[in-house]
C-alpha cells in the first residue's frame, strides 16, 4: 500500500491526490466532498466502471480488503465503536456517481436514532450533492440548503487525507 501517486477519476468527477489517502494496485481511498458523518470515506476502483456487478475477481478482493484496511484506520482515528459498510450499486439503488465505490462510515453509539436512518442519509446526501454540482439526480427531490452548506472545500479535504495517509505509510 502506498501513498497517493496521482489524481484519479471518480466518475465525472476529478479527485485530487491531495484527497487521496491510500492506493493499492486496483484500488484507492479518498475523502468525502460531503460525509454523512465524520470520517466518512470512499474506496473507488481505479477502473471507471459504474457497476460492482461488472468489476473482475482481482478487483473486488482490492477493493474489499482496502475497505477493511481503511475501516479499521477510519473507526480509530475517529474514536469511534462500529462501521457501516455500503454500496449502491446502479441508479435505482441510489448510485449517484456511475463508478463503483464503497462508503466507509465511522460509527458512534445514538449517532442516528434509528440506524437504518443511516442508509437514508446516505442516499439523501447523494442526490443533494448531485443537484448541487449540476449532476443527474433522481427529479422532486427537495433541495436542503442547510446540506449543501456542509460540501467541503478543497482545503478541507486536503487536511482529512493528509492525518488518514499517515496510517498507510
Ligand atoms: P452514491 O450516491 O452511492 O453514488 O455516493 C456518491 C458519494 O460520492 C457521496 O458520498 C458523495 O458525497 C461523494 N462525492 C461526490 N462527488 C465527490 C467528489 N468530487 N469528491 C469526493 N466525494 C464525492
Amino acid at each position: 500500500m502506498a501513498a497517493a501517486s496521482q489524481d484519479y477519476s471518480f466518475g465525472p468527477h476529478l479527485i485530487r491526490r491531495t484527497e487521496v489517502f491510500a492506493e493499492t494496485p486496483l484500488s484507492f481511498a479518498f475523502v468525502n466532498l460531503k460525509p454523512v458523518v465524520p470520517g466518512h470515506v470512499l474506496i473507488s476502483s481505479k477502473r471507471v466502471e459504474p457497476r460492482f456487478t461488472e468489476l473482475s475477481d482481482s478487483e473486488v478482493a482490492d477493493l474489499w480488503v482496502l475497505a477493511q484496511k481503511v475501516g479499521r484506520v477510519v473507526e480509530k482515528h475517529s474514536n469511534a465503536t462500529s462501521l457501516t459498510f455500503a454500496v449502491q450499486d446502479g441508479q435505482h439503488a441510489g448510485q449517484s456517481v456511475p463508478h463503483v465505490h464503497v462508503h466507509v462510515l465511522p460509527r458512534r453509539p445514538g449517532d442516528f436514532e434509528n440506524n437504518d436512518e443511516v442508509y437514508d442519509a446516505i442516499d439523501d446526501a447523494s442526490k443533494v450533492l448531485a443537484r448541487s454540482t449540476g449532476a443527474d439526480a433522481p427529479m422532486g427531490e427537495k433541495l436542503d440548503l442547510d446540506a449543501e452548506r456542509k460540501i467541503r472545500t478543497p482545503d478541507e479535504m486536503a487536511a482529512e487525507a493528509a492525518e488518514l495517509s499517515l496510517y498507510f505509510q
